[in-house]
């Protein structure tokens, strides 16, 4: 009998956290966001609309800590060297927690909001990874916690990290050397994505490099005796590269893009260029698969007697997961529930699956229970995890695009701009909101947050993979 009552007491209680209700507070979080949720749209759009790329974000960035700065937020401009960068503060004292804003575009990418591929203007950048909307999204939970804590629901710091150059130069890197998030307690971040997840996968450690050769130019034919030709050794390189392919890690990737292999036919060229980046999903088997790239550079040298340049342009490490973390995010998730699409937004989606060939199924709304992290993840990298090994981060995906659809490319600018990636973006802004809202009012939470990220982190020493000051064009 007591093991029956005890029974249907945990089912009620299961039955009771299943149906729990959105607190007065996370209501006042949400009802935060909505106020902003026009303006918010607006910055997006018009982040969408400039597609600034890398270290060149001048009105993106502008945009967002300008918005920060009128909703009462301190805001710090230009940190870390880098013009586009910036921390909007509010508040004082402990606990400090953070959110990340990306705001950069991807080259070659543009895209008028049809659902078939249709350049705004040929050749120019698109927001082809959603970063306009990762901007947006997270200033918005930054101002939603400034105005829960000028309301003394909490007390505490918020900042708003404006990061640029996430896709080009991983710019997260130099602001976690200039020592930004040392006082932070715990970061939490999002990307858009194609479904709604508490993320708790990691990222590729990666590392990008240029190599460089120098020979002798001479007349291709009446005196090639006289050259030394730098793409010859460019060609041997990338043909070391390729048979060096067989013998790596499987979850290893190396990829690289020539970018001067001569002018014309009739000259041996005397310059060669190509940038190399080197992935994996332990850094620790990504440095000795470097290392042996980055040497055979002086082979090719060697073989077309020329002379070679090596200079490293960044790395970046494999994110630090956060189990307890997503546990916040997800019960958050369940809280805010679905997104749900009008008839004409799955249509939309449907066009781009048929144009894209995926299956027609529209969009992926739905709230999924927590995944298993897994040990070796494939996929992207991200600078997201250059900070996760210098304080905690709760990492967020939100549905802005249908599913299936190829990362990267005109589709998901095609989405990022309309309504359904505004629908994902102001979700994202409430649940990091409410999940940076539960740290502030549970430092117990905060905690566990930084007791397994102690336990993951373990003895590693984070040095970052960087080399002098960040690449800022024109400088
Ligand atoms: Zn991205």
């Amino acid at each position: 009998m007591k093991k029956f009552s005890t029974l249907l007491l945990l089912g009620l209680v299961s039955l009771n956290l299943s149906a729990q209700k959105m607190s007065k507070d996370k209501k006042a979080v949400v009802a935060s966001v909505e106020k902003h949720k026009e303006n918010l749209i607006q910055i997006s759009d018009s982040i969408w609309a400039l597609a600034e790329t890398a270290f060149e974000e001048s009105i993106s960035s502008e945009l967002l800590a300008d918005y920060a700065e009128k909703n009462g937020m301190t805001v710090t401009r230009g940190v870390a060297d880098i013009p586009t960068a910036f921390v909007a503060t509010y508040g004082s004292g402990k606990p400090v927690i953070s959110v990340l804003g990306e705001f950069d575009a991807l080259p070659g990418l543009s895209q008028n909001t049809v659902p078939t591929k249709d350049p705004r203007i040929d050749g120019a950048p698109g927001h082809g990874c959603g970063h306009n909307m990762f901007g947006a999204a997270s200033l918005g939970a930054a101002i939603a916690i400034k105005e829960q804590i000028e309301a003394g629901n909490i007390k505490g710091t918020v900042k708003f990290f404006g990061t640029p150059a996430e896709e080009k130069f991983f710019g997260k890197v130099w602001m976690v050397e200039a020592g930004l998030w040392d006082d932070v307690d715990v970061n939490v971040s999002w990307h858009p994505s194609a479904e709604i997840e508490a993320d708790v996968q990691s990222g590729l450690a990666l590392v990008d490099f240029m190599i460089e050769f120098y020979g002798q130019a001479a007349h291709a034919s009446s005196d090639p005796w006289n050259g030394r030709s730098a793409s010859d050794a460019l060609e041997l390189y990338t043909t070391g590269i390729n048979y060096y392919r067989e013998h790596i890690k499987p979850t290893s990737r190396i990829h690289y893009h020539i970018q001067d292999g001569g002018q014309v036919v009739n000259v041996v060229p005397d310059y060669a260029r190509l940038w190399v980046r080197v992935r994996d999903p332990k850094r620790d088997v990504m440095l000795p698969t470097f290392e042996r790239v980055k040497a055979m550079a002086e082979g090719a040298a060697i073989m077309a007697n020329v002379d070679y340049k090596y200079s490293l342009i960044s790395g970046i490490y494999e994110t630090l997961v956060n189990r307890e973390g997503g546990k916040i995010m997800q019960n958050n998730l369940e809280l805010l529930g679905p997104i749900t699409y009008t008839d004409e937004e799955i249509t939309y989606g449907k066009a781009i699956q048929e144009a894209t060939g995926k299956p027609q199924v529209g969009m992926d709304g739905e709230v999924h229970p927590l995944k298993e992290t897994e040990e070796l993840p494939g996929g992207g990298s991200t600078d997201v995890g250059d900070v996760s090994w210098n304080v905690p981060n709760i990492n967020l995906g939100v549905t802005v695009a249908p599913k299936g659809t190829p990362w990267h490319s005109w589709a998901v600018v095609a989405c990022g701009g309309m309504s359904i990636g505004h629908k994902g973006m102001i979700y994202a802004s409430k649940a990091m909101g409410m999940t940076m809202f539960d740290l502030f009012d549970d430092p117990k939470l905060v905690e566990k947050v930084k007791e397994e990220f102690k336990t993951r982190k373990g003895d590693v020493k984070y040095e970052a993979m960087i080399d002098g000051p960040p690449p800022i064009p024109g400088k």
